[in-house]
């Protein structure tokens, strides 16, 4: 038994053991003692100008690193804290304090963020009060530069302690940056929620984090060997080497013969095309879950590809892959993946229109032609997976079976080399497929999850459309409960089941479908590092927790809660959107298209464009009295 066990609230899940190291204050504690300088003025600026300078720059290279590792949402952090300090209202402020108040620079850096810090942590948005984290973070490392006393720094407070947990009492972005590059196990603190910028960096760099109920409980146990459990969201004091071990250790371990770690998934890759395997680090990698292959016709300009130079393209796929099985998807072409020699037809509503394995309706010459490359190219040992997009019903996999046998056949009579062995299977995208899969899985040998669609057609929502984007809602409990039932009936049937949209690349997901039994995900190379990561030290029993509590849920915002994961707001929506053609209507705040827009007016030199009479006539009407005196 362990000495004490003590419940937490959990900001950053996974399971860390190490010596416990309790700072009450890194930088130094926050004074506020507003010492009068005595140096001049504008020497004081200057000094407060050149640190700012300097931090700007360390965080610029901090930056920097972050976006090599492909953290680029962890890098976007640190940009957000250079624009805090490059913010003209806290210059005049910190000008203010030295020029008529006469302060030393740390002083007046103190004085001048005091007041937006406290405002900050009063708010009763949780996003807001978070961010006076940030505010406390920057304040602190500018005062540790411009303290004439020398402030230690982590490295050396750490030396010669053997997997630091760090006890402190917030979790500042710095600190955090600072503590994974000095082998920091894992954090305890007393303030602060999953939503902040720190806890965002701990999840990204995988070091579990719980928020304790006081620093002080832990100030007799500074130096103790502990165990931070934040799947289970407990402190284990002193614990003893079997409880230890059981909680460190994954409870299923699925080995694959190519993987270097014991994992409880096996991770596959998703790609566009074969180059991005040239160089692949495959360790942990079971092998290729989507090849996107309309990208090969997106490409030409004049024609369907043609089979013997497609051959050469899945050639040089297999060669890459090796004796690793590899999932071809075929083209899916259609609603946003437009070729310019194809018209598709008159559509209104494209998505709902030819997609996918319609087009292969009115062109078997399109898929008979694919398959043929891709079985040419596979002969030999490849264990290969064909994969058809759309697919929803019984009588479409005949269809598409009729043709796979005339590609088969065709090969035959020409007596060339061919793969006689693959294995064939469905993506899921559609309500309907969902809905046959029972019927389908005797037919298949596998299926695979396209939440893209699956999200899209569930919600009725198109997936790129930035003024509904906040309906689609990949997080909703009944997207969670649509998963959980084709896992368990896959699973009841013996067949292979993966998720490849997006969110099986979605760290902050993980548990998540982990929980809800998906045990294949196919995700972006880039977050290959991240997921491996993490799926080392998850805890089966504590994502089937988190599953069952998240399928518990009314709304989407509840599982992202329980998730930790911040609200998005309505601007961040669409933000990312906005450009390429677009505005956003300043009154309704809708996007609007620029092009042929009827509805736009030049006010004080710069043009606005609205979705409606109403609004521009809302506009002019406020805009003209501001404008009058
Ligand atoms: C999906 O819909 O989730 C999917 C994998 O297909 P795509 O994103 O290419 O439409
Ligand atoms: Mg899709």
């Amino acid at each position: 038994m362990s000495e004490s066990v003590i419940r937490c609230d959990v900001i950053s899940a996974g399971v860390a053991e190490g010596s416990l190291c309790l700072f009450n204050a890194l930088y130094g504690p926050m004074v506020g003692t507003a010492e009068p300088s005595g140096e001049r003025p504008e020497a004081e600026m200057n000094r407060f100008k050149e640190q700012v300078a300097s931090l700007v720059k360390d965080l610029g290279e901090t930056v920097d690193c972050l976006e090599s590792e492909s953290l680029s949402a962890e890098a976007d952090v640190i940009r957000a804290h250079i624009s805090m300090l490059q913010d003209p209202m806290f210059h005049a402020r910190v000008q203010q304090a030295i020029g008529r108040l006469s302060f030393a620079a740390d002083s007046a850096v103190e004085h001048a963020i005091e007041g937006v810090i406290r405002v900050l942590a009063e708010s009763r948005d949780p996003r807001l009060a978070e961010r006076a984290t940030d505010m406390k973070d920057l304040a602190m490392q500018l005062r540790a530069k411009l303290s004439r006393q020398k402030v230690r720094p982590l490295a050396e407070l750490l030396s010669g302690v053997r997997n630091p947990v760090l006890a402190i009492p917030e979790l500042l972005p710095s600190v955090v940056l600072n503590a994974h590059r000095h082998g920091v196990k894992a954090f305890l603190v007393e303030r602060g929620t999953a939503l902040s910028h720190g806890a965002i960096l701990a999840k990204a760099f995988v070091l579990p984090a719980l928020r304790v109920p006081t620093l002080e409980m832990l100030r007799m146990s500074h130096g103790a060997n502990v165990l931070v459990d934040a799947d289970a969201g407990e402190l284990l004091i002193e614990p003893d080497r079997s409880e230890s071990e059981g909680r460190l250790r994954p409870f299923i371990e699925v080995s694959s013969a190519h993987t270097d770690h014991l994992l409880p998934v096996r991770l596959w890759v998703n790609i566009v095309t074969p180059t991005q395997l040239e160089g692949f680090d495959w360790r942990g990698i079971e092998g290729v879950g989507l090849y996107r292959t309309e990208t090969r016709f997106m490409e030409r300009t004049d024609d369907f590809p043609r089979e013997e130079e497609e051959v050469g393209v899945y050639r040089h796929l297999f060669a890459l892959c090796g004796d690793r099985p590899v999932t071809v998807r075929t083209a899916d072409l259609g609603a946003d993946k437009a070729v310019p020699y194809m018209s598709f037809g008159p559509q209104n509503n494209p998505y709902l229109g030819l997609r996918g394995h319609r087009i292969y309706h009115f062109h078997p010459e399109l898929l008979i032609t694919q398959l043929r490359a891709i079985l040419r190219a596979a002969a030999g040992s490849h264990r290969l997976r064909l994969l058809y997009p759309m697919l929803e019903t019984v009588d479409q996999w005949q269809f598409i079976q009729g043709l796979v046998e005339q590609a088969v056949a065709s090969l035959r009579a020409e007596n060339l080399p061919f793969q006689q062995q693959f294995e064939q299977g469905v993506l899921v995208e559609t309500p309907a497929a969902v809905l046959s899969f029972p019927r389908l899985l005797g037919l298949i040998d596998f299926a695979s999850v396209g939440t893209n669609d699956l999200v899209q057609y569930l919600f009725a929502v198109e997936r790129n459309n930035a003024n509904v984007a906040k309906l689609y809602q990949p997080h909703h409990p009944i997207v969670l409960q649509v998963l959980k039932t084709l896992a368990d009936q896959a699973r009841e049937a013996d067949k292979s089941l993966s998720v490849c949209g997006e969110i099986a690349s979605d760290p902050e997901l993980l548990m998540l479908l982990v929980g809800l039994g998906i045990d294949n995900l196919s995700v972006a190379p880039k977050e290959v590092s991240v997921l491996k990561a993490r799926l080392t030290s998850l805890r089966i029993p504590a994502c089937r927790e988190l599953a069952h509590a998240c399928l518990e849920a009314q709304t989407a915002a509840e599982v992202r809660a329980k998730l930790g994961i911040r609200p998005q707001s309505a601007i961040e929506a669409t933000s990312t959107l906005v450009g390429r053609g677009q505005a956003v209507d300043p009154v309704c705040k809708m996007i609007v298209k620029i092009e042929e827009n009827p509805y736009s007016l030049v006010d004080r030199d710069r043009r606005y464009y609205f979705c409606s009479r109403p609004c521009t006539l809302q506009f002019q009407k406020e805009s003209d009295r501001e404008g009058s005196p």
